[in-house]
This record gives C-alpha cells, structure tokens and sequence, in this order.
C-alpha cells in the first residue's frame, strides 16, 4: 500500500494503479462503517484508494474542526489489512493552495436538513469531493447511507458536473445495541453512550408504525420526537420525513421515504436516518 501526501505524488500513484479503481473519501479515525465501504471497493474494482482528510470547508465556525478525532497510524494499518492500495493524506494547504477560490454548489437541496443547521456544509463536502473525484479518476465511489443527504448532493453534483464515475452507497454499519458507527461516538461518555441509543431506537419504532400501516408523516415525527424527549441526555436537533429522492417533507408517506434526525448526546452532535418503503 502506498502512502502519498502531495497531489503530485498521488498523480503519479494513480497512473500506476489497475482499472477499474473504486474510490473512499473519509476524515479517517476510522471504523467498520468506513471499512464496509473499502470492502465493497475491493470486491468491486481491480484496485482500491482511500482519502483522509478533515476538510475544514465542511466545517462551521462552531463546530468540532480542531477536536476531530485523528489516529493516522491506526487508520494506515486497517486501510493496508482490508486490501487498499492507494492512500492519500493531503495537507490542507495541499487540497486548498493559496489562492484557492473555486466552490461547487449544489443549490437548494444543500441547504435544507443538515445544510440549514450547517450552512455551507454541504458546499464544502461538494468542493472538496469534486477535487478529490478530479485527482483520483475512479471509476466508482462509495459513500455510506449514514450520511443520506450527502449521498444525494454527491450523486447530483456528480451527474450535473459530469464526471464518469459510478456513486455506490452502502448500508449504515451499527453497533450491536443499534447505534450507528461514528467517529464522533469516541466524544460520548460511558452514560452518554447508553443514552445515545435512543436514536436508532426511535428510528426502529417509526419504522414499525410505517409497518403496521401508518402514513402520516407528523405522527411519525410526533413519536420520534416524543421518544427522544423521554431521554433527558438526548437533544433533538431536528427530525424528518421526507421524500427519499428530492428530500423534500412529507405530509403522507406515500413514496420511497427518508426519516433522517439530529440530536445532541453530550458533545457530540449525532445523526441517524432509516429508509420507509
Ligand atoms: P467520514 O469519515 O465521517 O466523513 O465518513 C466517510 C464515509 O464513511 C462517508 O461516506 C460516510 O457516510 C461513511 N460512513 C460513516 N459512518 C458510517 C456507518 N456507520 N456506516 C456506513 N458508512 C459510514
């Protein structure tokens, strides 16, 4: 496995790897969400590269930019186990010279959901994947379901811009008590990770009503909300029901639907989501 740091050295590396190349952008301090998206690039291309960067466009001013969890040589030893041949490790100056002033954005759909709690996330997650997408080639990209609304902006920026690559998303990895894998779970302290539980939990029991034939999206909601509330280190930051597609809310669920939410467990700001029909 070859490690590079400057964008120099990764045009090089990349012209020697075998096609098709599968590509997985990540901020490292990686787990087994990250590690089922390198599988499924090894199973499905000839060679696979793996990014690492805490892109500071996605982050507000507010926000975890400096406390971000790193661990570089742990990260280099479970990318080199699971089969990854091309590791790249920019510097921000590397990614964004001086200068440096070309922003993709995806409009609207960017500023809904995640996007309006965390104006211009979104233009950055773009930014920076579009210049990844540029310097890597591949023919294909993973994304984890984790992350709903950014696999949505990156398959739209992707096809508007046009880059010939394949967006392959793959399922939310859980911990066994239903908690999606996360980098910022390391935050959560031993109560704070019991509590942290009730998001995928309410999730569950929305999920079960939709089974058992509801279609109102605000009692949807309603119960989310209400189980939440009942967890006093929980705060919800949002929760929605919306079109799994366009990401627009619903008032009936009566197509494919995402129920996404946010909520505060300590420090940590943590998002969950399932998919209905
Ligand atoms: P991050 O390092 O948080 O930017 O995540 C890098 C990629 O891993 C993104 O495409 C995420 O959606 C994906 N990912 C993060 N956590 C999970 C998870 N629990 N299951 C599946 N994919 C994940």
């Amino acid at each position: 496995m070859k490690v590079v740091e400057k964008v120099a050295q990764l045009r090089e590396a990349r012209a020697q790897l075998r096609e098709p190349t599968g590509l997985v952008p990540t901020m490292g301090f990686l787990h087994d969400g990250h590690m089922a998206l390198v599988r499924a690039a090894r199973a499905q291309n000839a060679s696979v590269t793996a990014t690492i960067f805490v892109n500071p466009k996605q982050f507000g001013p507010s926000e975890d930019l400096s406390s971000y969890p790193r661990d570089l040589d742990r990260d280099l030893a479970l990318l080199d186990g699971a089969g990854a041949d091309l590791v790249f490790v920019p510097t921000v100056e590397e990614i964004y010279p001086a200068g440096f002033s070309t922003l993709v954005d995806v409009g609207p759909i960017g500023d809904i959901l995640e996007g309006a709690r965390r104006p211009g996330h979104f233009r950055g997650v773009a930014t920076v994947v579009a210049r990844l997408f540029a310097l890597c080639q591949p023919r294909r990209a993973y994304f984890g379901q984790k992350d709903a609304q950014q696999c949505v902006v990156i398959k739209k920026m992707a096809e508007e811009i046009g880059f010939p690559i394949e967006i392959v998303v793959i399922p939310i990895v859980r911990e066994p008590d239903g908690l999606a894998l996360s980098s910022r779970n390391v935050y959560l302290t031993p109560e704070q990770r019991v509590a942290a539980r009730v998001l995928s939990a309410s999730l569950w029991a929305a999920s079960q009503g939709y089974e058992r034939g509801e279609r109102d999206a605000n009692r949807l909601r309603a119960q989310i909300r209400e189980l939440v509330q009942r967890e006093p280190l929980a705060s919800l930051d949002y929760v929605s029901v919306s079109d799994a597609a366009t990401l627009e809310e619903l008032d009936r669920v009566d197509r494919p639907a995402l129920v996404s939410l946010a909520a505060r467990v300590g420090r940590a700001r943590l998002i969950d989501n399932t998919l209905l029909g």
